[in-house]
């Protein structure tokens, strides 16, 4: 037998835990924790680290918090740490009791700044926002000092107090690290760290009117909580030397260690709360949760199994430089999965009738249909059979091409699960001269699924029972993008949304069977593709399927044609 290797594959991240526990770093802890700020739903994005993050401390017997990094007002609210609850609890992790908000740091983290003046490594600046960009300097310029920079501790200690209280307005004062103008790190050259916002905080309320700025607050929480690794996105490299010299100056007792990695960027989509937000408020989707977006509440809707997100966070892995991951890569991991696990039916989206001539009228067959092929241990179930059925539209043609092998006049198919037909004659709209109607003929001995005679036949099509099949929804999701990276080949993306990106058929038929399907459940459509009951709109009087994703990859085809 083939030996297994159940632990996932290492990537440098691990290696640095692993070194960290051979040499007794963090007296053997691992503790990570998910970071996001609630101002936005979830996207694969976020599902990447939320993976790693409680993916590490799995492995490593660890533990992860969730904590909303919530010290920001604007934008935050309780909507969107709900849909993160739900979002990371759907992704299959557990945090048990350690959900955590940066924003009941609040009094803490007021007391470090504190700290920081009285030693003199924090001052009150009065420069305008504009000035403070300025006295910055460049990449190639040093910054300039502010003329506020030696204000005395008492000073900064008494103005700092009254931002607080709400004596000033806006952008009157900021409060600053004292760190160095010339440095030839920019991130050092005097960050801010307090300022003064008079916004109501979805939670805090009204008791502030001063919120601390990312770099003060994460590591601190990070610290607070006893992280011992910080894992975040390449963008913070730069930040790490800030991250260290807050926790170094302010001597804490636990200082944990920051890694950064490269985030996922993926073709077809974007991948960032602003640009979603515009997605929703613009209208150009129906929400955080249309089916086409990349949030997880998007993708849950469509059908995604979290084990196919968590799959293929698995697969892209954890690198240190940033590249794209193509969008057919996801779609290939729902694909593997629902492959095994959706139950197989019949259901068709573009209905043709079809009347078999000398099948007896009034009379029904029920054919035990596997519900998959490979795993009858998936169970059976009765599909009716009657005279009047209906096929795909697509699957007759009056005048075939030389290599159409389905439904023809003179041509014989099966039909899955069941006869042969073979088309005798159609019916047309006399107004369009469209086929509205096929008329066939059946072999009784066909029953089986083969001829006794030995004859063949080259195609398979599905059907339902016209008497027995149920009107449906089908709503024919696709990319939301036409091209591959709509951030960077214009100027406005929303010029790249792709138009058919939306198709909603409003008269499917499928089999009865389907009629208790519940909300969520998943199917293959055999031939079709993969679709889901509606979790929102579909209802037991009127059923709404959203396609997952077809059965091939048809944008490979798109692009390999265009390359031509
Ligand atoms: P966005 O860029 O979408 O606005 P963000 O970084 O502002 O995201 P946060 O809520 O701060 O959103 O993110 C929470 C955590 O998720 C952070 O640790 C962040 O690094 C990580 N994260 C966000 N986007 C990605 C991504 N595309 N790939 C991997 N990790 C990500
Ligand atoms: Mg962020």
């Amino acid at each position: 037998m083939a030996q297994t290797n159940l632990s996932p594959p290492s990537d440098f991240i691990r290696e640095i835990i692993e070194e960290h526990l051979r040499t007794n770093r963090f007296q053997g802890r691992v503790a990570t924790r998910f970071p996001p700020e609630p101002n936005g739903y979830l996207h694969i994005g976020h599902a990447k680290s939320v993976c790693l993050n409680f993916g590490i401390a799995v492995q490593y017997k660890g533990t992860c918090n969730l904590r909303m990094d919530d010290t920001d007002p604007s934008g935050e609210n309780q909507e969107y740490v709900d849909s993160i609850i739900r979002d990371v609890k759907w992704l299959g992790f557990d945090w048990e009791d350690r959900l955590y908000y940066a924003s009941d740091y609040f009094e803490q983290l007021y007391q470090y700044a504190v700290q920081l003046i009285k030693e003199g490594k924090a001052y009150v600046c009065s420069l305008s926002a504009d000035e403070i960009r300025e006295y910055r300097g460049t990449l190639t310029k040093p910054g300039k000092e502010s003329p506020y920079r030696n204000r005395s501790v008492e000073e900064n200690l008494d103005l700092f107090q009254r931002m607080r209280t709400g004596e000033f307005e806006e952008g009157a004062h900021v409060l600053r690290a004292k760190i160095d103008m010339t440095s030839s790190n920019i991130t050092m050259r005097d960050p801010v760290i307090y300022r003064i916002k008079k916004e109501n905080h979805y939670r805090a309320g009204n008791k502030w009117c001063i919120y601390p700025m990312y770099d003060f607050a994460h590591c601190l929480s990070d610290s607070i909580e006893r992280i011992t690794h910080s894992i975040c996105t390449l963008e913070f490299e730069n930040n790490r030397p800030l991250y260290d010299w807050f926790l170094d100056e302010l001597k804490v007792e636990y200082h944990p260690q920051q890694i950064e990695f490269a985030r996922l960027n993926l073709s077809f989509t974007v991948l960032s709360k602003r640009r979603l937000i515009e997605l929703v408020e613009k209208r150009y989707v129906s929400g955080w949760d249309d089916p086409r977006m990349p949030t997880l509440a998007g993708m849950r809707r469509r059908g995604f199994t979290p084990e196919a997100i968590r799959n293929f966070c698995e697969r892209i892995g954890v690198a240190k430089n940033d590249s794209v991951i193509d969008m057919a890569l996801l779609e290939n991991s729902i694909r593997e999965d629902l492959n095994e696990k959706a139950p197989r039916v019949m259901a068709v989206l573009r209905s043709l009738r079809v009347v078999i001539d000398n099948y007896p009228k009034g009379q029904v067959e029920e054919f035990d249909c596997s519900y998959h092929p490979q795993n009858t241990g998936m169970g059976y179930r009765k599909v009716p059979f009657s005279r009047v059925l209906y096929i795909e539209k697509e699957d007759f043609l009056e005048n075939p091409p030389k290599k159409f092998y389905r439904l023809s006049i003179g041509r014989e198919v099966r039909l899955r699960y069941g006869y042969f037909i073979k088309c005798v004659s159609v019916v047309k709209d006399p107004n369009t001269g469209e086929v509205v109607e096929v008329h066939c003929t059946y072999d009784p001995e066909t029953r089986s699924g083969f001829a006794p005679d030995g004859r063949k036949v080259d195609a398979t099509i599905h059907w339902v029972s016209a008497a027995h099949s149920l009107l449906v929804e089908v709503r024919l999701y696709d990319r939301l993008f036409r091209v591959a990276n709509p951030l960077e080949e214009g100027s406005d993306f929303t010029e790249y949304l792709n138009s058919k990106s939306l198709e909603i058929l409003s008269s499917c038929q499928v089999e009865p069977s389907l009629a208790s399907a519940p909300p969520g459940s998943r199917f293959q459509f055999e031939r079709v593709g993969y679709f889901c009951v509606d979790p929102v709109d579909s209802s037991d009087k009127a059923l709404v399927f959203n396609r997952t994703v077809t059965l091939r990859d048809s944008w490979a085809k798109i692009s390999e044609k265009e390359k031509r």
